[in-house]
């Protein structure tokens, strides 16, 4: 069994996608460990996203990040992180395959619905981030 943290971003849950996203993790076999609601703000996004942090694009990730409220998810399952990526598909949304939930459902490269950890050791730190909080 492996864990990963997933994120349904702003856009997810503006566009009500939330439902039919969770479907897809859970449909492959993934279990929902945890889940809640948060906003995140500045601080939290400069660690989370610290390989983007010097990217002239970065205040545009905040912006849209903190626009309104996260649902971070513990999902598990077995290589959950690299299964839940897949599911997820590619960052760019052109390059997102069908079937993907970005290549169904995103028609932007930054406001793509879904962030899945990129390793399991990302993934033990990103639930520390996101769970250890109250
Ligand atoms: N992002 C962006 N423009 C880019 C690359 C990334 O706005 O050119 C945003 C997008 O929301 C992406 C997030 O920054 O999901 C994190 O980027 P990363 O490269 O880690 O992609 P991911 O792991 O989410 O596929
Ligand atoms: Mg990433």
């Amino acid at each position: 069994m492996e864990r990963t943290c997933i994120l349904l971003k702003p856009d997810a849950l503006k566009r009500r996608l939330a439902g039919r996203i969770i479907a897809r993790i859970e449909d492959k076999g993934y279990i929902i460990a945890d889940a809640r609601m948060l906003q995140l703000d500045e601080a939290v996004l400069r660690e989370h996203y610290s390989h983007l942090a010097d990217q002239s694009f970065f205040p545009d990730i905040v912006k849209y990040m903190v626009s309104g409220p996260v649902l971070a998810m513990i999902v598990e399952g077995e290589n959950a992180v690299e299964g839940t990526r897949k599911i997820i598909g590619a960052t760019r949304f052109e390059d997102a395959a069908a079937g993907t939930i970005r290549g169904d459902y995103a028609f932007s490269t930054r406001q793509n619905l879904i962030h899945g950890s990129d390793s399991a050791e990302s993934a033990e730190i990103e639930i520390g981030r996101f769970f250890a909080r109250r």
